[in-house]
């Protein structure tokens, strides 16, 4: 790390990452009225864009580049926020004293700051042991990713994904209604099984297998099998060996903190951040998939969320931390996951509940997540209205009746209590 003195040269603010959180973040600096130059640096080729289509309606080819687009050129020159694109910041000087400094991008050229922004995101986790580069093995995280994945699959009749969290499912749901023989190889005992309760793992492996995805449960992966420079098999642990022409890897994403480690910030699994988005070191904010942050439920354990709302949100909560104003309010995470005709929604954290309550009708399941008696999250499939209850319910403080919560045949706003029993 250089370091550089207070007197050098200073300009406004340098966000380092052009996904969702940087883009928010630029954005609600402009909203306050920050009238020094705002720079977004983002090393893909693209302006900002949607990350969730990727896997469903891009993979599908019912989206393309222009319709992921989060804002148009225009937006950004209206707004006086400079974007560069295809450019990635390689080293951080920061002065002694705050958060300004120099920034070197990867073409040579500096960018002087006086506050500093870091949404770097995260990348996909490879698959231990598989040769760079070789054909027909894919992981997905960014635009390039999902066309050389959607090319891919145009022929590609037997698909093994690896990994039966959200990403590794929506991509085995999308390549089976393009009409591919799909296997999802998943080593735990359960599909999602870090991310949400029994029920609603049950739901999703019944959903994909009446689809025709063959799931192989507390199945492991002993490595893979290729010829002439391309794969053509999946071999298990216990020997066997699916044929396969393109293995997707769907097996989490690694936050990338590299450049944060860099500048001496505390840092876990992720940047270690308050609710404002504030790092260990002053004018320095980092928000999205790169960061971690303090556990609803537990003061012990930092929490990395890797959604949309979460990005949007401690972006524009930074924008106050940097700009010196009352962080907003905190309100309630929220994820959704398409798989195909199965709409999943979650709503709170669950991790670190008691006691949960299992309400299905039909199609539609919602699972309550209680602790100590209070409600703290919800998981449901194909039931928005539960969920927008529930979120309403949790950003009030509201609690829900846990003693009838089981009854389906009461709806669930019967059961919302002002104000909340909390324990
Ligand atoms: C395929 C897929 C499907 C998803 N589906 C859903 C969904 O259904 N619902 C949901 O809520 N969430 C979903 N997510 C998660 C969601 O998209 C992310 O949580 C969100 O986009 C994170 O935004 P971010 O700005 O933190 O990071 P990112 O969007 O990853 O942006 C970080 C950017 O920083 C750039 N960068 C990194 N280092 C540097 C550097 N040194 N210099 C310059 N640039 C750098 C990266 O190239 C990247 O462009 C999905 C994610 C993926 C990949």
């Amino acid at each position: 790390m250089t370091q550089h003195t207070a007197s050098e040269q200073r300009t406004g603010i340098l966000v380092v990452g052009g996904g969702e959180a940087g883009l928010a973040l630029a954005t609600q600096l402009r909203t306050f009225g920050y009238r020094e130059a705002v720079t977004i640096v983002g090393a893909e080729t693209y302006l900002p864009y949607q990350r969730p289509p990727l896997s469903k309606g891009f993979l599908k080819g019912t989206e393309d580049e222009e319709s992921l687009q989060l804002r148009a050129a225009e937006f950004f020159a209206e707004r006086d926020i400079e974007v560069r694109t295809g450019r990635r910041v390689g080293e951080l000087g920061l002065c002694m004293n705050g958060g300004g400094g120099v920034a070197t991008l990867d073409d040579g050229s500096l960018v002087s700051y006086s506050g500093l922004a870091l949404a770097t995101g995260a990348t996909a986790r490879p698959l231990p042991g598989v040769p760079p580069g070789l054909g027909g093995v894919h992981t997905l995280r960014g635009m390039g990713d999902a066309i050389a994945l959607r090319d891919a699959l145009d022929g590609s009749p037997e698909v093994v994904v690896i990994g039966g969290g959200f990403i590794g499912l929506e991509v085995a749901a999308t390549a089976r209604s393009r009409g591919a023989s799909v296997t999802v190889v998943e080593t735990m005992s359960r599909l999602l099984q870090r991310l949400c309760a029994p029920p609603l793992s049950e739901h999703c492996l019944e959903f994909h297998r009446d689809a025709g995805i063959e799931v192989l449960l507390d199945t492991s992966v002993a490595g893979l099998q290729a010829s002439d420079g391309a794969v053509t098999g999946v071999e298990l642990g216990d020997g066997r060996i699916l044929p396969a022409s393109l293995v997707v890897v769907g097996i989490g994403a690694v936050p990338d903190i590299a450049l944060a480690q860099s500048a001496g910030l505390h840092c876990q699994r992720g940047v270690v951040v308050d609710a404002a988005g504030r790092t260990s070191r002053p004018g320095v904010v980092a928000m999205g998939d790169c960061t971690v942050q303090q556990h609803p439920h537990r003061e012990d354990t930092l929490l990395g969320i890797e959604s949309v709302h979460n990005a949007v949100e401690q972006g524009k909560a930074a924008a106050c931390a940097l700009l010196g104003l009352d962080p907003p309010d905190p309100v309630t995470p929220w994820f959704w996951s398409d798989q195909g005709d199965l709409k999943i929604q979650m709503v709170g954290i669950s991790d670190g509940y008691d006691d949960h309550v299992v309400r299905r009708a039909g199609d539609r399941l919602t699972v309550l997540y209680f602790r100590q008696g209070r409600l703290i999250a919800a998981e449901v499939a194909n039931n928005p209205r539960d969920f927008m209850l529930v979120r309403r319910a949790l950003d009030k403080g509201h609690g829900i009746d846990r003693a009838r919560a089981k009854d389906v045949t009461v709806s669930l706003k019967e059961l919302i209590q002002e104000p909340s029993g909390r324990g």
